[in-house]
């Protein structure tokens, strides 16, 4: 049976619902992009950071991405999950995988850069994604530590394809 279709507005705006619930706030992930391309970019402003996670955001990819992700660290907070995956979540097992990989899936439209960045940010956690990383009764972030280093390395591609446009532009 056909049950009536989801607008993306709605969907939006759930994503960003779900992200405030979860004490994350777009400046939190535009910092992020702030620290990963200044050193390219030296002046690069925070508000261009924000615009451009902003439109990472606007891809169903990673709206889609972000609510599997959260709604499972959500449950698995509640103890909803079933053994043997509740603990697995929960204890957020380095072998576990299925993180990094929903959240690589959302990169790949960006291409090489998104996805070098992203496995730097797993690597080195960097902001917000340190402060989700640190286990100490902080509630079930497994899946979100990596959804936030998704959007961060892709918003990360977009604005050094972007700039290298721009550049590109000025000087024909
Ligand atoms: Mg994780």
């Amino acid at each position: 049976m056909m049950s009536e279709r989801v607008h993306s507005k709605d969907v939006k705006a759930a994503v960003m619902r779900k992200l405030e619930e979860r004490g994350v706030s777009l400046v939190d992930i535009a910092e992020i992009v702030l620290a990963m391309q200044s050193p390219y970019y030296p002046n690069l402003q925070i508000e261009q950071c924000i615009e451009s996670v902003q439109k990472v955001l606007e891809k169903r990819e990673m709206q889609h991405a972000i609510l599997v992700g959260i709604e499972l660290d959500v449950m698995a907070e509640k103890g909803m999950l079933s053994e043997p995956l509740q603990s697995l979540v929960t204890q957020d097992e380095g072998l576990f995988g299925c993180d990094e990989t929903l959240a690589l899936g959302s990169v790949l439209g960006y291409g090489s850069i998104a996805v070098t960045t992203f496995g730097h940010l797993d690597k080195h956690k960097v902001g917000i994604i340190k402060r989700l990383d640190t286990k100490v009764g902080n509630g079930v972030h497994t899946f979100l530590d990596d959804l936030i280093a998704s959007v961060a390395a892709s918003a990360s591609s977009r604005i050094a394809h972007r700039l290298r446009d721009e550049e590109e532009r000025g000087n024909p």
